[in-house]
């Protein structure tokens, strides 16, 4: 068997055995806009080692936006308030999106977020 299979099922394995208390930490709610439908764990970096800080617990529709799904600018607006969260995964994973919209807004927005500034500076660069 292929190396990176075995790699990919650990990965896999991994993930989902975190996923419980992914689903504790959101509230079973999706980390980036709250809602409840279809919510599964997303992995922020996939080329890391797993761990909690890169996962999200996000709903079918952000996991598109995560995936490169354009998003409507009313829809944007009810992601902002993840940018206050202290979770890497839903802050920067959101802070993505925001920013691919090019809506005016979300580079003051991500400016006054708490991300760390050199974040903010990966981000804004
Ligand atoms: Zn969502």
């Amino acid at each position: 068997m292929a190396k990176g299979y075995n790699t990919n099922q650990e990965r896999l394995a991994e993930i989902n055995r975190l996923g419980k208390e992914l689903a504790k930490r959101a509230g079973f709610c999706c980390e980036w806009c709250g809602s409840k439908d279809d919510l599964r764990s997303w992995d922020q970096a996939p080329e890391r080692e797993p761990e909690l800080s890169g996962l999200a617990l996000l709903c079918g529709r952000c996991r598109d936006l995560a995936t490169g799904a354009a998003a409507d600018p009313n829809e944007l607006h009810t992601l902002r308030n993840a940018l206050w969260s202290d979770i890497p995964a839903v802050c920067e994973g959101v802070a993505r999106v925001l920013l691919r919209s090019g809506q005016p807004w979300v580079r003051e927005a991500i400016e006054e977020s708490i991300l760390d500034e050199q974040t903010r500076h990966k981000l804004l660069a």
